[in-house]
């Protein structure tokens, strides 16, 4: 960050007390994989409001940041970011109204499907244990079991950096794909979400979402530190983690990285890793089945150093 910009920055928070502010944060603890140096300054807006005027502020002064919800699709960098983290964690409120469903970008997938539940409205349930939020789901079009996040959106209020617009945006608009969108290549930045949901008795929903978080526990190492699945699919007909299995690549470690005996797709940080021991161990597992099989991998977690900062 340079003079200019920290100032602009310091004058905006001495006006707006409605930002809790965070400096030299470890990134290990805001990101699942529990990696990283620190970051330089975390700002964690407390409502939406608050967001939007933060970030009209961020991008006027040409202060570069970047929007992060729980981290859990992100690798951080070992040397620490110096730019600003705006964390979206305040922005959690959740609403319903019939059988629409609103929740703001922070809240977390889990907390919003259990309030689904709790209202009898269904049509989330398959994305019940991934662990991020609104918006980090909605960046990437997250999914599971058949399911994405975008299936069920109604619209999503978004903010654009380079115009200072807030809209709202139909799914058709976002052109959502797998794992894609327009929010990821437009670089927007969400603030709240409808979904439109169907009613059901809440009892089935729940008994739904403990049967898909028991096929997590079984398939997933969630005891150990993880950014989820590393790679892409590379065909709707390819399960990333077999294949990668299937090449011999279970157990491969890297200092404190390794790839999971249970799910091959998975990175586990077993104690100490570090972003260059993941890094190694993606090559290391992209050699492989690319010399086993022909097929490139294309990552699906984030490293936080490559990603673009929306004021630069
Ligand atoms: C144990 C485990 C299981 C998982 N299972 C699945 C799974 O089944 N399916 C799946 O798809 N993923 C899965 N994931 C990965 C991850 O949970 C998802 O990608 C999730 O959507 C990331 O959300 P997040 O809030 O943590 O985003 P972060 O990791 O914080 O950020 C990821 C990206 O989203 C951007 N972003 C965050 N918030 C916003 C916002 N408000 N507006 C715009 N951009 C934003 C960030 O800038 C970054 O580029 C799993 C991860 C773990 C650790």
């Amino acid at each position: 960050m340079d003079r200019e910009c920290k100032a602009t920055l310091s004058s905006f928070l001495s006006v707006e007390p409605c930002v809790n502010v965070r400096r030299s944060v470890p990134l290990s603890t805001l990101t699942s994989i529990g990696i990283g140096g620190n970051a330089a300054c975390v700002l964690m807006p407390r409502d939406g409001g608050c967001m939007i005027r933060l970030l009209d502020r961020l991008v006027r002064g040409n202060a570069p940041f970047r929007v992060i919800g729980n981290g859990t699709n992100l690798v951080a960098p070992d040397a620490g970011y110096d730019g600003i983290l705006v964390q979206t964690a305040g922005i959690d409120r959740i609403s319903v109204s019939g059988n629409v469903l609103i929740a703001g970008a922070g809240a977390p997938l889990g907390r919003v499907i259990r309030r689904a539940m709790e209202s009898g409205l269904s049509g989330l349930e398959e994305l019940y244990g991934i662990p991020g939020t609104v918006g980090g789901a909605l960046y990437m079009n997250a999914g599971a079991y058949g399911k994405s996040v975008s299936d069920r959106l109604r619209y999503a209020t978004v903010y654009c950096p380079g115009s200072g617009e807030v809209t709202v945006r139909t799914p058709a608009s976002l052109s959502f794909g797998y794992r894609t969108g327009a929010i990821m290549k437009d670089g927007l930045i969400v603030l709240s979400a409808a979904f439109t949901l169907t009613p059901a008795e809440p009892s089935r929903i729940a008994e739904k979402m403990g049967a898909i978080l028991d096929q997590r526990k079984a398939t997933q190492p969630l005891t150990l530190p993880s950014a989820g699945s590393v790679f892409r699919r590379p065909s709707p007909d390819r399960p990333v983690g077999k294949l990668i299995a299937d090449a011999g690549c279970s157990g491969l470690t890297e200092g404190g990285a390794a790839v999971s005996d249970l799910h091959a797709g998975f990175i586990v940080n077993t104690g100490g890793a570090s972003e260059a021991d993941v890094r190694r161990l993606i090559e290391r597992v992209k050699e492989k089945v690319s010399d086993a099989f022909g097929v490139e991998l294309v990552p699906e977690i984030e490293f936080l150093s490559e990603l673009g900062a929306y004021g630069a």
